[in-house]
This record gives structure tokens, C-alpha cells and sequence, in this order.
């Protein structure tokens, strides 16, 4: 683990050298009341991350004590969010409800040892009873009845002889407590009603305080992780155990912070009425937090996992910004899927002086990304382009198609406005154009400068697709209900128009839309006659300007960098276009870092100030620069780094000779940005140079291939997208050592062999 271990994890440790404990046993208790949202992921990385760290286990256990909110569809919900995210639980699925005999069976002791009682007060009179804060309560009289009076009437209640309410059974603890939850709590209550699971063998069913302390004693848990607000109850739970006097070893209770993101709600109680109220469509719709939505829209659990890794785990509650929750799948895909072309809102140009037809070859990947393939793009006289990427009238500072001012069709030519052809409103129809022959991209002789490339499709092979784009699902930074709802949460596009490989070639299932963001094919109701994609995340965060005034506090700079919305961009100033044009022209940056770079002050400077003048690996260096360090600059200014730009060019320097991954080297960046040593030192004392050697890769590679017998068939087969699962699982079984590039052309190699 190269991360600074977390309060829990410092416990666990600590518990495994004093031998208190011989396994570490964890547990995530859900009650399947609902589909588990993004907070529940942060408790699924905690509890199974923490079982996987120390070689222990961790159980899946449905908390299922409440029989009228509790549904088989909520436990599968719930199964499917743990198996997503890539954990295991140990052995069956477990349920509270499995253990209401032993549970049961407790009771009776605790009874008998006169530590709990029948008590038959009302509600009201049981309120009253209880006290205040500053004043003691008082038990009741039932308080005093018998053992065998209490048996007796807890075996009636049990059979269901009493109607709900008319009797309780309570711990006698201490009516004058500090601590309210101890005043005689409850612990089991009177419901008629069947259960999911149990049917009607029970009339009575367990409380939250009862039955979680010794569901996890009957489980061996150890370690009972649980969020801030149970930490009352801590004392009740350690009451339960220490009064039965349970063989040891038992379990204790740690509590964590809570995930709280902002612009949604994280409550199963808020989310059921969101979903019964038809507000959204169905757990999984793309809006929601919940995991099932994050997946159909399109998040990675690789994603959400860094997420979790990211906020940390911390004793206070906070509010995370879900800025950075978008950070962490635009970083994860920006490495991972093919960039093509889609126009959501096209407008048709015919280009007068073209004749004929040509396949244009389009890499799939821009060239700071370690991974190969292109499709080729038909080019033909009549093209859509965005209809915003024209304009009539431009602002000052548009770099794209005007009467007067040229622009390139990315990968292919540059193309002049001639005409503007109308409706009877107003509207354009079609812009007429023509094109320089000597201008296309990688030959290009024209001479001609222009500010930008746009993103184009050819009408006569364009296939067109559905797109739905959403935003967030609530317009309030801290929303309290439906009264928040942002009414342009889903916008749905009917008539896109996407490149025909996207459909005959699917390359993967996400894709970088060229300059409008990331999409994913939507899993149910995609079809090959209808296709339809769901948008995961914009290229920038484009709410940065309409809330500008609710995030006052940050930095100016940032602040800058936030006025970049998809697609608009607000006019550079001349240095700032200057740093860009050297750049891109140059260094050879991809735009979009080059751009990120130039119009942020405390990003160029550290870039250029000692980076660059180090080695001769711009392009690392910026990669490095605009992902890890802009992301420490947000909240710090330059002097309070821990580490200096000199050690980033040598990281850069080291990802550049092959010595690491880029992977690995965001895991150096972590360790660099929390302790300041050198990024060498990092890479020695922690053997993570990568392997690049085919020697030692073939073996790991036909190790796998030996063990995947089913996919290796479908591969050949056709299949060509498991040849991701093999290098996938060769890096992982390296941790992450092995040099991507020599693994992939190993698999392919073997693969190919048979
Ligand atoms: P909600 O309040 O959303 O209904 P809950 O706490 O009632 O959630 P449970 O099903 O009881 O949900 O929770 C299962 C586990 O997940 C518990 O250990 C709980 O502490 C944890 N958990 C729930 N919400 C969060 C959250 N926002 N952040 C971290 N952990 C959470
Ligand atoms: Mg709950």
C-alpha cells in the first residue's frame, strides 16, 4: 500500500500485532431497504478494502430486522453493487434474519440474568418516562416483574398472543444515563406482520442494538465498522456483549465519516421518493447516486474505487464537492476509450468544389495515450458539423467557422465559408463551402492558418443515434427535496449523428465524443436499428461558471480554468495564446492539456519555471502538471507543495525511459505529494520499476491464458475485446508492474498462436 494508512487501518494493524486477533473479519450490513447509492460504496471499499489489505474476510450480511420495507429486489441490488465494485464476500450472502432464534435465545438469557424485562407502558408514557437530556428518567413499574413473569410473557409475545405495541422487551440498564440511548433500550418489538425471508414464524422482531452486536459476534467479525452517527450506540453494543458474557474473542465498534456529496442527496428514504414519485426513472436512472445508475450511465467501478481512495477515511463528517467525483472517471477514461465523432446538433455544409469520396485515416487515440488503432472516417462532399461551431455574428475570441475566418475539419481539410442558405424564420439550413485540396491533415501545403478544428461526420454515411445527456439531477449546492430539482437534469437528443465506425467497428462500449465529453452505448436500450448513448461526463467542469458565485472561495486561476465549458471557450489573452501556440506548436502538447496550461497562471509557471528546463519530456511533464498537480494546486498555492517541479520532471523523465507506468507513477505522484521524497527513492525502496523484460512477462502471460481456457475460445472466436481482459489480468497479476505496451504484444502474440 503505498497510501498513508488510514485511523481504521492503523486499528486493524495494531489489533493483528498484539494477536488480539489471529483474522481480520469485517462485514457490510446493509439493510436491503433500497439500492445502495455512492455512499454505500465508500462503506463496500472500507470494509472489503480493509479484509483484502490483511489477508482476512469480509461478509456480505443483509440487516433485515425491519419486515415491512424490506424486498428481495433491494438484496440483489445490493449483491450486484458489491460484485461491480470487484469484491468477494465470504461464503453465502448472510441475513440477520437467519439467526432470530439465537437472537431469541439471548434474550432469554439476558432475562434470566434480570437484564432485561417486559415492560407494558404506552408509547407516550414510555416517552415521558424517559427523561431529558438534563433530567434523569424513570423506569416503570413493569420494570420489577419476575424472571419467570418476564419468560413467560416473552414467549406470548413471541406467538403472537398480543396485539403490536402492547408489550416490549427492554435491556435494564440505567434510566439515568448520560448517554439517552442507555436508558433500558429496546429490544425487541411486537410487529404482526410476515417477513421477506422468515415468514410468519415470528411476531417479534429484534431491535438495531440488539441485533447487530451479536449478528456480528455469532459471524466472528472483529472489527464492526460503522458511520458517526451509531457512535452512541457503541455503549449499548459493548453492554450486549460484556453482559452475556460471551466467549471471546468479540467484535468492537469503530466509527467513520459518513460520505456526503454535494448537489444530491444520499438517503435510501430521500431516493425511494425520488424513484415512487416518478421523478426519475427507476433505481438505475443515470441521474441518481446510486450505484446501479452510476453503472448505466457509464462510471467505471475502477472510478468510483479511487473516489472512495481519494476522500479518505476520516472522523468528521464533510461535504466531498462532486467535482471531483467527475475528476476521477474523466481521468480513468481519458486513458482508457477511443476518441471518434458524434454531432448532436448538426447543421449540413456542402462543399461545392468536392467531388467524390475518401476514407480519411483517424487515430482512435491521441498520441499521449499508450494505446493504438484508428478506423477511417469517410469524407464526402455533403458533412454535418455542430451548428454552434458556425458563426455569423462571432464574439470576439470565436475560433471557429465564420463568413470570414476558416477552420479545419479535424483529420481532414481546411474548409471557407461561401454561403448561408436560410429558411423563411431565419434559421440556417446549410452552409455552402469549399475546401483547399493541398490542406489536409499530416500533408498539409496551404498555408493557411486557422484557430481550431471542429468535429464533422459525412451525411451519406453518418448513422444516426439517440443521445441523452444529463446534468446534474438537483440545481441547489445542498438540495433538501423535489423542490430542488433541476429541471434540465435529461435532455434527450433524437437526431445525433455519429460516425459509422462507432456502430459496424464498436471499438469499446465508452467513447470520448470529440470535444463534447464522454458516452457510453446505454446498456438496456441500446439497439443496433436504434442506437442510443448516455452521457457519462463532460470534458471540463462546466458548472463552474454558473456557480461561480457559490464557489467564491477558490482561487482565482482555478477560477479561470473553470470558464472553459464544453465546446465554448471564453478568449484567451494574447500571452496566454502565445503560451499556447507554443505549446501545442513546440512542445507538441495535445490541445487540450496545452490549453488547460496556458490559461492557468500557477500551472504554467510551475510547469515552466524549473520543469521544463530539467529534461526534455514536455509532454509527460504536462500530463503530469494538468492531472496530479492541478489537482493539489485547487487548494494549495505553489510554495506549500511538498514537492518541487524538479521532481516531477524526473518522474516524468522515469515514465519516458519506460522505468514505470503511468499508473505506477500516480502512485509515486501520491507518495511525493504526502512525504516529498524523491520520486527514485519512492520507485527503489518500494521495488516498482516496471517490467518491460518479455522473458519474465511471457510466462505470467501463458498463466493466464492457461487459466481462461473459455475466453482464450471466444477470442478466437472473434471476440476481439478480451484481448483488454488478458493484458488486464497480466497487469494485474503484476500489480500493475508490467510495461502495458510489451504485455499487449505478448498476448496478442500467444493468443494468435492457437
Ligand atoms: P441511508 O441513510 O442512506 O438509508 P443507511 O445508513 O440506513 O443509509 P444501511 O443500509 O443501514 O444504510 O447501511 C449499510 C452500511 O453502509 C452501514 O454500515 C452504513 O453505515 C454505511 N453507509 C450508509 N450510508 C453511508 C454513507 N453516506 N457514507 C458511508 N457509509 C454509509
Ligand atoms: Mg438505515
Amino acid at each position: 500500500m503505498s497510501k498513508k494508512k488510514d485511523f481504521l487501518r492503523t486499528i486493524v494493524e495494531n489489533d493483528l500485532k498484539s494477536g488480539k486477533y489471529k483474522e481480520i473479519v469485517a462485514r457490510f450490513p446493509p439493510e436491503p431497504n433500497g439500492f445502495p447509492h455512492i455512499g454505500h460504496a465508500k462503506s463496500i471499499s472500507i470494509n472489503f478494502g480493509i479484509a483484502r489489505d490483511y489477508n482476512g474476510r469480509c461478509n456480505l450480511r443483509m440487516d433485515d430486522t425491519n419486515p415491512t420495507k424490506e424486498d428481495t429486489k433491494y438484496v440483489e441490488a445490493l449483491e450486484d453493487a458489491v460484485r461491480w465494485l470487484g469484491f468477494t464476500w465470504d461464503g453465502n450472502v448472510r441475513y440477520t434474519s437467519d439467526y432470530f432464534s439465537q437472537l431469541y435465545a439471548y434474550a432469554i438469557e439476558l432475562i434470566k440474568k434480570g437484564k432485561a424485562y417486559v415492560d407494558s407502558v404506552s408509547e407516550d408514557e414510555m416517552r415521558q418516562l424517559r427523561g431529558t437530556v438534563t433530567e434523569a428518567g424513570k423506569r416503570s413499574k413493569y420494570a420489577n416483574r419476575s424472571v419467570e413473569e418476564n419468560l413467560e410473557l416473552f414467549e406470548r409475545m413471541k406467538k403472537g398472543e398480543f396485539q403490536d405495541g402492547e408489550h416490549v422487551l427492554r435491556a435494564k440498564i440505567d434510566m439515568a444515563a448520560a448517554n439517552m440511548k442507555m436508558r433500558d433500550p429496546l429490544l425487541y418489538r411486537i410487529r404482526n406482520v410476515a417477513h421477506f425471508r422468515a415468514g410468519d414464524a415470528w411476531a417479534i422482531y429484534p431491535m438495531y442494538d440488539f441485533a447487530h452486536c451479536l449478528s456480528d459476534y455469532i459471524e466472528g467479525i472483529t472489527h464492526s465498522l460503522c458511520t458517526l452517527e451509531f457512535e452512541n450506540n457503541r455503549e449499548i453494543y459493548d453492554w450486549v456483549l460484556d453482559t452475556l458474557e460471551l466467549k471471546p474473542p468479540r467484535p468492537y465498534q469503530y466509527e467513520f465519516a459518513r460520505l456526503n456529496i454535494n448537489y444530491t442527496v444520499m438517503s435510501k428514504r430521500k431516493l425511494l421518493e425520488l424513484v415512487e414519485g416518478g421523478y426519475v426513472n427507476g433505481w438505475d436512472d443515470p441521474r441518481l447516486p446510486t450505484i446501479a445508475g452510476y453503472r448505466r450511465r457509464g462510471y467505471t467501478p475502477e472510478s468510483i474505487l479511487t473516489f472512495c481512495d481519494q476522500i479518505g477515511i476520516a472522523k468528521a463528517n464533510s461535504v466531498v464537492d462532486v467535482v471531483q467525483l467527475e475528476f476521477c472517471i474523466r481521468d480513468d477514461l481519458n486513458t482508457k476509450v477511443p476518441r471518434v465523432m458524434c454531432v448532436l446538433d448538426p447543421v449540413k455544409v456542402t462543399i461545392e468544389n468536392y467531388e467524390g469520396k475518401e476514407e480519411i485515416d483517424a487515430s482512435y487515440y491521441p498520441a499521449d495515450i499508450a494505446k493504438e488503432g484508428s478506423r477511417k472516417m469517410p469524407f464526402s462532399k455533403e458533412i454535418y458539423i455542430e451548428r454552434d461551431d458556425f458563426s455569423e455574428n462571432p464574439p470576439k475570441g470565436y475560433f471557429r467557422l465564420t463568413p470570414e475566418q476558416p477552420v479545419r475539419l479535424k483529420y481532414a481539410y481546411i474548409i471557407k465559408c461561401k454561403e448561408v442558405v436560410k429558411d423563411d424564420s431565419g434559421n440556417i439550413v446549410e452552409i455552402k463551402a469549399e475546401y483547399y485540396p493541398d490542406s489536409k491533415s499530416g500533408e498539409d501545403r496551404s498555408g493557411i492558418k486557422v484557430k481550431s478544428a471542429i468535429h464533422w461526420v459525412s451525411v451519406a454515411d453518418a448513422k444516426q443515434v439517440e443521445v441523452r445527456l444529463y446534468d446534474r439531477l438537483f440545481k441547489s449546492e445542498a438540495p433538501e427535496g423535489i423542490e430542488d430539482l433541476n429541471p434540465d437534469s435529461l435532455k434527450i437528443i433524437k437526431n445525433a449523428f455519429i460516425e459509422p465506425a462507432v456502430i459496424t467497428e464498436r471499438p469499446d462500449e465508452r467513447f470520448q465524443f470529440e470535444r463534447q465529453g464522454y458516452f457510453y452505448a446505454e446498456p438496456q436500450d441500446y439497439s443496433d436499428e436504434k442506437p442510443i448513448f448516455n452521457k457519462i461526463v463532460g470534458l471540463k467542469d462546466s458548472w463552474g461558471k454558473k456557480t461561480t458565485k457559490e464557489r467564491r472561495g477558490r482561487s482565482k486561476t482555478t477560477e479561470a480554468k473553470k470558464v472553459q465549458i464544453d465546446g465554448e471557450v471564453a478568449p484567451m489573452n494574447e500571452a496566454q495564446q502565445a503560451l499556447f501556440d507554443r505549446y501545442t506548436q513546440e512542445l507538441k502538447l495535445n490541445s487540450e492539456v496545452a490549453n488547460t496550461l496556458a490559461r492557468d497562471e500557477k500551472l504554467s509557471s510551475f510547469f515552466e519555471e524549473e520543469a521544463l528546463k530539467e529534461h526534455s519530456t514536455p509532454v509527460n511533464i504536462a500530463n503530469i502538471v494538468t492531472n496530479e498537480v492541478a489537482r493539489e494546486l485547487k487548494q494549495k498555492e505553489i510554495a506549500e507543495l511538498k514537492f518541487q517541479p524538479k521532481q516531477i520532471a524526473q518522474l516524468a523523465a522515469m515514465i519516458d525511459d519506460a522505468t514505470i507506468s503511468t499508473k505506477i507513477a500516480k502512485e509515486v505522484f501520491e507518495t511525493m505529494n504526502e512525504s516529498g521524497e524523491d520520486p527514485k527513492e519512492i520507485i527503489e525502496s518500494r521495488g516498482l520499476v516496471q517490467i518491460s523484460d518479455p522473458a519474465v512477462i511471457a510466462p505470467i502471460v501463458a498463466d493466464i491464458i492457461e487459466k481462461n481456457p473459455d475466453n482464450v475460445e471466444k477470442f478466437r472466436a472473434g471476440n476481439k475485446k478480451l484481448l483488454g481482459f488478458f493484458v488486464g489480468q497480466v497487469l494485474k497479476a503484476t500489480q500493475g508492474k508490467a510495461n502495458p505496451q510489451v504485455v499487449n504484444k505478448i498476448v496478442v502474440e500467444k493468443l494468435n498462436e492457437g
